[in-house]
């Protein structure tokens, strides 16, 4: 006796009672009719329970359907309960597959040779040379938006109108998505393309004479686009930080550096006026050339206008106090300790005065 296919009619349904008929090896039964979806044409079979045991494999014997159990059943009537999320995650991928296929049948004239629904990813195999993966993700996502019903339907004669010739003889199961696809196909079903949910195409492999397209629909899509938003923030906080530590290193660098330069300049001439940015490397560059005795120092910035001024202890010169009279009577801020201070002006035409005070003062030519 054939068993009665009960998802067939409703993929929907996830709880049935059933009569065993058939028990001879105690953990692979039959019934009389079940719900249990049964690994064939790239979908893998449905998991889940009859009575207390768990149903681990089905197999499409072609005509009668074997459930795999982990241990023997106590009764020969049962209560059948298929695990939802997985069945409802395959009628996910499967659904998506039509479309995509129909799609690419439509609107590209590529015909879809092959079909397998992974634990990971689902993969089709085109006869195309190349596809243009994001054009292709655009259109198949709005034909989910269109929400076009999918229905079931039989016919016993193969009057052609399949996206995919038919050489099996007798009554057929149809699948259609409205106004866009017909297939013969004994799978499980989403109602309407809207429950597919998105569709994202990961990568295409040459197999053979095919290209081999990965995708994932409904929540699998989700999944895997959190996971990529997660490793690439996780990347770029890494490489932030590792930047960050290249920075600091240089600078520390530049600082030491700065040092070396600002003993070296000593020799050449014991007072120096020079130009550039006020900032970590100057004062170490000034702190190391006034480390000599009678050194004088100035830096002088332009923009913003500012002056830094470093001078040896035994130059007699008190840099703090003189620094602070100078910009006190220009309008601007600064100060210091003895050996250095620093100074800013509001404008240029103070700077330069004070400039031509401190040259003056402090015997420092430019
Ligand atoms: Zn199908």
């Amino acid at each position: 006796m054939a068993t009665e296919r009960l998802y067939y009619d409703d993929s929907y349904s996830t709880r049935f009672t059933a009569t065993v008929v058939d028990s001879r090896d105690p953990l692979r039964v039959y019934l009389d009719r079940t719900a249990f979806y049964p690994n064939s044409g790239g979908q893998p079979a449905d998991t889940g329970s009859l009575n207390a045991s768990r149903v681990l494999d089905v197999i499409d014997e072609s005509n009668r359907i074997a459930h795999l159990l982990d241990r023997p059943l106590e009764s020969a009537e049962v209560t059948g309960e298929i695990d939802w999320r997985r069945r409802f995650d395959h009628m996910q991928q499967h659904s998506g597959q039509h479309l995509l296929s129909a799609v690419l049948a439509e609107v590209y004239g590529f015909a879809t040779v092959s079909f397998h629904l992974g634990a990971d990813v689902s993969t089709i195999d085109v006869e195309a040379k190349a596809l243009d993966l994001r054009e292709i993700e655009e259109r198949v996502n709005l034909a989910v938006y269109e929400n076009r019903p999918i229905a079931v339907s039989y016919q016993d004669d193969l009057d052609g109108g399949l996206r995919k010739a038919v050489e099996r003889e007798g009554r057929l199961r149809i699948v259609t998505i409205r106004d866009l696809d017909r297939s013969a196909c004994g799978g499980t079903h989403v109602r309407g393309t809207a429950e597919i949910g998105p569709i994202t195409l990961l990568r295409t492999e040459k197999v053979r004479h095919t290209l081999r397209v990965e995708f994932l629909c409904g929540l699998r899509a989700i999944r895997r686009l959190r996971q990529n938003l997660d490793a690439a923030s996780q990347q770029l906080a890494e490489q932030s930080e590792r930047l960050a530590a290249i920075a600091k290193a240089r600078q520390k660098a530049a600082v030491e550096l700065a040092g070396y330069q600002g003993r070296e300049a000593y020799q050449s001439a014991p007072r120096l006026r020079r130009t550039g940015a006020i900032d970590e490397e100057a004062r170490a560059f000034a702190q190391a050339f006034t480390a000599n005795p009678g050194a004088v120092f100035l830096q002088v910035c332009l923009d913003p206008p500012s002056f830094l001024l470093a001078v040896s202890p035994d130059s007699g010169i008190d840099a703090g106090a003189l620094a602070k009279s100078l910009v006190a009577a220009a309008g601007g801020r600064g100060g210091g300790n003895r050996q250095m201070a620093q100074g800013g002006v509001p404008g240029r035409s103070a700077l330069d005065s004070i400039l031509a005070t401190l040259s003056k003062q402090l015997n420092i030519e430019p």
